[in-house]
């Protein structure tokens, strides 16, 4: 059974991949079929296994020998790790940090996501927590919406801010500190190389971390 997830999650990061490719290039999501984002070669169905095509290939298209970027490798094996710890109770804060993982993958290509997956993502966040809060939480959700509309340099981006009240008030305070101090540790160590740094893939790989030390 755990191999079987395992697959299923190592195929699902594959996808996150791929659509989170088309979506820093604006193509469809649909069409064309697979390709290499250098030469647009079509792949062929032996190059579109996760995990073993990246080890067959050797880290490089077939066609045209361009790297393929190493995060997609360690993105289809956490996503095969993390799915053999699906049961029916961790369905919800697994889908959610499904949709984290996919906006953090747009975001390190794009420093943007999609907006429509934080409110995909909210319902899945308050699910289980009593009224007051929600309605507090979400009133705080939509004031970051409008304020960061208006500020022309924010310090820090709309979707970290999301993603940081999100998991605060489903974790508590000293989960929290502890996911925000392994993330920052993750994004200083490389902040030298860029000067604007994408945020939210350092956030969901600390969560994907705590996730499975202590779910
Ligand atoms: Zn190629």
């Amino acid at each position: 059974m755990m191999i079987i997830l395992f697959i299923y999650g190592a195929c699902l990061g594959s996808w996150l991949t791929a659509m989170a490719d088309r979506y820093a290039t604006g193509t469809s999501p649909l069409y064309p079929a697979s390709h290499c984002e250098i030469c647009q070669t079509p792949l062929a169905y032996w190059q579109l296994v996760p995990v073993v095509s990246y080890l067959v290939l050797r880290g490089r298209c077939h066609y045209c020998q361009q790297r393929i970027p190493p995060t997609t490798l360690v993105l289809e094996i956490s996503c095969g790790i993390v799915l053999t710890t699906l049961t029916l109770a961790t369905l919800r804060p697994l889908l959610w940090l499904g949709l984290w993982t996919f906006a953090a993958l747009c975001d390190a290509r794009t420093q943007t996501f999609p907006g429509w997956l934080v409110w995909l993502a909210w319902p899945l966040t308050v699910w289980a927590l009593p009224w007051p809060t929600i309605i507090l939480a979400t009133s705080g959700l939509l004031g970051i919406q409008l304020l960061w509309r208006h500020w022309p340099t924010p310090l820090i981006g709309d979707g970290d801010l999301e993603l940081i009240l999100a998991y605060a008030i489903t974790r508590g305070s000293t989960a929290t500190a502890q996911w925000l101090l392994v993330a920052s540790t993750l994004a200083l160590w490389r902040a030298r190389k860029q000067k604007r740094l994408a945020f939210l893939p350092y956030l969901v790989a600390s969560a994907v971390g705590w996730w499975l030390i202590r779910r």
